[in-house]
């Protein structure tokens, strides 16, 4: 089977021919027909994750080794099954959910695989999708398609999954208004989702005018560049005054999180799911005294996963794919991703 892999931090993807694996027991041999273009992927690319302070968090003391094959957003089609598969056939047309975790855990054991203790992710952990061929470790983690379209249904196993927990975290305060922040892969799915399945009027805000009417288009009420001088004072003045309920940060870097304080209302619930990281001072005292909740969401479960691609049969949500690219382009896949190129996701078709 043929490859694109990272060898190390901020090498070129090397394209590779590798023996074709065969299924044993509960495992999948997946023809790979679409995978997803994740900015997670360039983290991965970079070697890691910034920590703010001069401090940077290497994917290799997190337990990735490389060469590794990145894509967590794998659709493809069912090529060999191993004996013991249950409910799963050839040519059947699949979603894989890829945040694979221990089984073990205290997460694992209530279905939150991607809450893990010792996380065995796809495309991070182990090998994933920029390949012809996927290997998956079992036929519990792939749901059938059922008609959703393969390149659309990609979004749904990490921007669509990551956009539907955090928007459900952020609806728990019944917000009048929900702020998105970042209009990328998955902020867009975050508005669709939050239009769905909230009654908040949503406000979205990004540097790139374009991603910002995409929004517009996708139901955003109110958009807002974070260029502007006054964009404060302008969702301050959309939220009647008051703020925001509900805050989700797809960026979650510096200027982003201190634009969400500003903004965020007295019992207000931000969310921080981007991991553009860096680091801030926080004024302590108004945290309790605006009584604000700060947490965190890690993609989502198998669950979700299922209940999103239902949302998509249904049209309810429609993921935004705007670009297509070969195994042998995966490189240009993903400059054009770091130079801020694509609406939406781009998706490799090996
Ligand atoms: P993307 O590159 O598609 O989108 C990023 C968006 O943020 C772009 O529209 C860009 O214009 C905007 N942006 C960047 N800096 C900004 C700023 N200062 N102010 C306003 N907007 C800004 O990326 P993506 O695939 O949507 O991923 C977003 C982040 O989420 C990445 O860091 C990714 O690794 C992370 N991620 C987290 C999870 C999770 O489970 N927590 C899952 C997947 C991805
Ligand atoms: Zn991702």
């Amino acid at each position: 089977m043929k490859s694109a892999r990272i060898t190390g931090p901020n090498e070129p993807l090397a394209v590779s021919e590798t023996d074709t694996p065969k299924p044993q027991g509960d495992q999948v041999l997946v023809k790979v027909k679409s995978v997803g273009v994740c900015h997670s992927d360039l983290h991965l690319w970079e070697g890691g994750y910034d920590l703010g302070d001069g401090q940077f968090m290497k994917v290799t003391d997190r337990g990735v080794k490389y060469p590794v094959t990145p894509g967590h957003e794998i659709v493809g089609i069912v090529e060999e099954i191993g004996d013991s598969v249950n409910g799963i056939s050839k040519n059947d047309e699949v979603l894989v959910f890829p945040w694979i975790g221990c089984g073990e855990c205290p997460a694992c054991k209530v279905g939150n695989e991607n809450l893990c203790d010792s996380p065995k992710s796809m495309g991070v952990f182990q090998d994933g999708g920029y390949s012809d061929y996927s290997l998956i470790p079992s036929y519990k983690y792939l749901a059938k398609l059922d008609g959703v379209n393969p390149d659309s249904a990609t979004s749904l196993a990490c921007s669509g999954l990551t956009a539907y927990t955090a928007i459900k975290k952020a609806n728990q305060n019944s917000p009048e208004f929900i702020l998105i922040i970042g209009a990328g892969g998955l902020g867009l799915m975050g508005v669709q989702i939050a239009k769905a399945i909230t009654k908040a009027k949503i406000l979205c805000v990004d540097l790139d005018d374009q991603k910002l009417s995409t929004a517009k288009e996708m139901g955003a009420d109110f958009i807002f560049n974070s260029k502007d001088a006054d964009v404060i004072q302008k969702i301050m003045s959309t939220c009647n005054g008051k703020g925001a309920d509900s805050i989700v940060d797809f960026v979650n870097a510096p200027p982003t999180v201190k634009t969400a304080l500003a903004v965020i209302r007295k019992r207000g619930n931000l969310v921080l799911v981007g991991l553009f990281g860096g680091s801030i001072e926080l004024s302590l005292v108004t945290i309790p005294l605006k009584s604000i909740i700060i947490q965190g969401a890690y993609t989502g479960n198998y669950n979700d996963m299922v209940e999103l691609l239902d949302l998509a049969r249904k049209n309810i949500i429609n993921p935004v794919i705007s670009k297509r690219y070969s195994l042998d382009d995966a490189n240009t896949a993903l400059n054009d991703l770091k130079n801020r190129k694509i609406i939406g996701r781009a998706v490799i078709n090996p």
